[in-house]
């Protein structure tokens, strides 16, 4: 444990801050609190230093390939490889009711297609035994979907990234073409939100199949939380947000693969359509609801 390297992404503010601190507690050595804003970033490192802790901080702006190599190539000099790598980092759709294709691209290359740039740069520095943890949401579960032929698709054992990206794809030209039908999905708002956690949650599975070396990815919807995402609306704060992700970089056992957790440390079948996992948009429209009128 004591010289564990491990990195969170997108963590200057929200659930990833406090995993960052979460993990310190926890007696990790190495901790990389990153930003995609040098100065929100750097006031998170004071934040933190004022409460006792030492994090270190890198810039990282997931969409940006240049940023992730660079970061890569730091923690190769400086540290030879890493153990611990938290996807935190995402945005949610601009506006959570309507859906527009300019947002739609924005929101998956953001939360879907920079994981496919850290797989390129930073898996091949992950040491044996790394635990690689991939923060969906309650979006991300497939019973958002009801397209049964995506279902299908997503699901079988053999889903590679082709499929996955085909998925994002075919959601990204039905919203451009003016096809999208609202049979497919499970509920409307949030959409492109969705589409980003369910292709996430579906690309944790393949990322599992084709790693090796005993390396861990597991995927977590961590609750619907207190955060600027959520326009502090939510269940529970960050801190208690934090602990879920920090289970499965410290204590699970490292033969849990390729599974899909939930915010109270619990696995869930991420694959069967029938559980009905999916977020329902009332919940936290509700709350926006309560608190406008506070
Ligand atoms: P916040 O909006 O509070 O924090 C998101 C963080 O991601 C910020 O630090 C933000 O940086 C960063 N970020 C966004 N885009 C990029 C980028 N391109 N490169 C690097 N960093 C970036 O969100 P939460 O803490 O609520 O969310 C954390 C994770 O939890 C996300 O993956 C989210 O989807 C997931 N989640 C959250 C839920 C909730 O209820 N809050 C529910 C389910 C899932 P900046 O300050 O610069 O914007």
């Amino acid at each position: 444990m004591a010289d564990k390297v491990a990195v969170v992404t997108g963590s200057n503010k929200g659930i990833g801050y406090a995993t960052v601190r979460e993990l310190y507690k926890r007696g990790v050595k190495y901790v990389y609190l990153t930003a995609r804003d040098v100065q929100r970033g750097q006031k998170a490192i004071e934040n933190l230093k004022q409460e006792g802790w030492n994090p270190l901080f890198h810039q990282l702006d997931v969409t940006d390939k240049d940023s992730v190599k660079i970061f890569a190539e730091h923690l190769k000099q400086k540290h030879g490889g890493i153990d611990i790598l938290i996807n935190n980092a995402a945005i949610s759709s601009s506006n959570f009711t309507e859906t527009s294709y300019e947002d739609s691209v924005r929101v998956i290359d953001a939360n879907y297609f920079s994981i496919l740039t850290i797989q390129e740069y930073i898996f091949p520095i992950l040491n044996d035994s790394a635990r690689v943890i991939n923060i969906s949401s309650d979006c991300g579960h497939i019973s958002n979907l009801r397209n049964k032929y995506w279902i299908s698709r997503l699901t079988k054992e053999d889903t590679k990234q082709g499929d996955v990206n085909a998925f994002v794809n075919w959601f990204l030209d039905s919203v451009k073409n003016g096809t999208l039908d609202q049979e497919d999905f499970q509920e409307m708002p949030l959409l492109a939100y969705r589409i980003s956690k369910i292709a996430l949650c579906a690309l944790t599975r393949v990322q599992q199949k084709e790693v090796g070396r005993n390396i861990s990815v597991n995927s977590l919807h961590p609750g619907f939380v207190k955060t600027d995402m959520t326009k502090t609306t939510g269940f529970i704060t960050i801190e208690e947000a934090s602990k879920a992700p920090v289970y499965l970089a410290l204590d699970v056992d490292q033969s849990v693969k390729g599974k899909y957790f939930w915010y109270d440390k619990t696995e869930r079948e991420w694959a069967d359509p029938n559980q009905k996992l999916h977020c329902t948009y009332e919940v936290i429209d509700k709350c926006l609801r309560e608190l406008n009128q506070a």
